[in-house]
C-alpha cells in the first residue's frame, strides 16, 4: 500500500495511500501486498528506525576508496575503463550523499519530536516482535509512485501478521521525497506505520473491503473518513506540528531546511574529493 498524492496531482502531505499487489523479492505475488509509503524489517532482538542506505555504507566507502586508488593510476587504464570507473565512483558518491542526507534529517526529526521518534523506534507487531523501520530520503520524483511519502509493507507468505520487503523478511520501508516539508511528511508516514504494524491483519481486511485494487485515485486510498491508519497519520502530523512549534520556542539547536542540508553535505563531499 502506498501513501499518495492529492486530486490536483500536486503533492499534499495530508492525503495519500493506495495499496497494490506487487512482485517483490521472496514474497509470493499473491501474498505480497504493499501498504503505504514505508518499509521496515523485523529482527528478533531490537526494533529500530534505520537509515535505509545504512546496510551498504561500509562496503560503499571501501569500494570508493579502492576505485579512486585505481583511477589515480591512469597509466594502467584504457579510456573506456576510466569512464567505467568514473561512472561507478559517481554512483557510489551519490549513494553516500543520500545516506548522509537521510542521517541528518532523521537526527533533526529525533531532536524535534523525540516522543514520536521513540514510538516508531520501538514498535512491535501484534505478536510482540520488534519491527525495524527503514527510512530513505530520496530526490523529488525519485520513486516510482509520484508521492511525497510512501510506506511499503509486504505481507509475508508464511506469516499473516509479518512483513517482507526489499530489506528481507519482516521488513517495512518508508521513502520520503526531499522537499521543504520532508520531516512533516515523515511524521505522516510514521502515523501510518504506528497503526498498521500492530494491526496489519485486521487492517488488510478493512482495506480490501473499502478500496478497489485497481483504483488510481491514490488520494482516496487509505484515507477514507473512518480509515484508522489515515486517522493515525493525520494525528502524527498534528503532534509533529505541535512539537515543532514547541521546539522553535525552547530549542537551542537550529533546524536546517532540507535543501540547505543537501547543499552543506554536497560542499563537504566536494571538499574531500
Ligand atoms: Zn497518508
Amino acid at each position: 500500500m502506498q501513501n499518495f498524492l492529492t486530486h490536483d496531482q500536486k503533492p499534499s502531505i495530508l492525503n495519500f495511500l493506495p495499496m497494490k499487489i506487487v512482485r517483490r523479492n521472496k514474497c509470493d505475488i499473491k501474498k505480497c501486498i504493499i501498504l503505504f509509503g514505508l518499509i521496515f524489517i523485523l529482527h528478533n532482538t531490537f526494533a529500530e528506525i534505520k537509515n535505509g542506505y545504512g546496510n551498504d555504507i561500509l562496503q560503499l566507502h571501501e569500494s570508493l576508496k579502492n576505485l579512486k586508488s585505481i583511477f589515480n593510476e591512469p597509466d594502467r587504464l584504457t579510456f573506456a575503463r576510466r569512464r567505467q570507473i568514473e561512472s561507478k565512483i559517481a554512483y557510489i558518491e551519490n549513494s553516500i550523499f543520500y545516506y548522509k542526507v537521510t542521517e541528518s534529517l532523521l537526527n533533526q526529526f529525533k531532536m524535534i519530536a523525540p516522543d514520536l521518534y521513540a514510538e516508531i523506534d520501538t514498535i512491535r507487531d501484534s505478536k510482540g516482535r520488534p519491527v525495524n523501520v527503514y527510512i530513505k530520503f530520496v530526490p523529488v520524483n525519485g520513486t516510482q509512485l509520484q508521492a511525497w511519502g510512501a510506506t511499503y509493507i509486504n505481507l509475508s507468505e508464511t506469516d499473516s501478521v509479518a512483513y517482507c520487503a526489499e530489506y528481507g523478511e519482516n521488513a517495512v520501508s518508508v521513502k520520503i521525497w526531499i522537499v521543504s516539508k520532508a520531516l512533516l511528511v515523515l511524521s505522516h508516514e510514521m502515523g501510518h506505520v504506528k497503526y498498521q504494524v500492530p494491526n496489519l491483519a485486521s487492517y488488510l481486511e478493512y482495506y480490501k473491503e473499502h478500496y478497489s485494487p485497481n483504483v488510481d485515485q491514490y488520494d482516496i486510498l487509505g484515507h477514507n473518513a473512518d480509515d484508522p491508519s489515515g486517522k493515525s497519520a493525520i494525528q502524527f502530523e498534528r503532534r509533529f506540528r505541535k512539537e515543532y512549534a514547541n521546539f522553535l520556542k525552547t530549542g537551542s539547536e537550529k533546524i536546517e531546511d532540507p535543501m540547505a542540508i543537501m547543499d552543506a553535505i554536497r560542499k563537504n563531499i566536494n571538499k574531500n574529493i
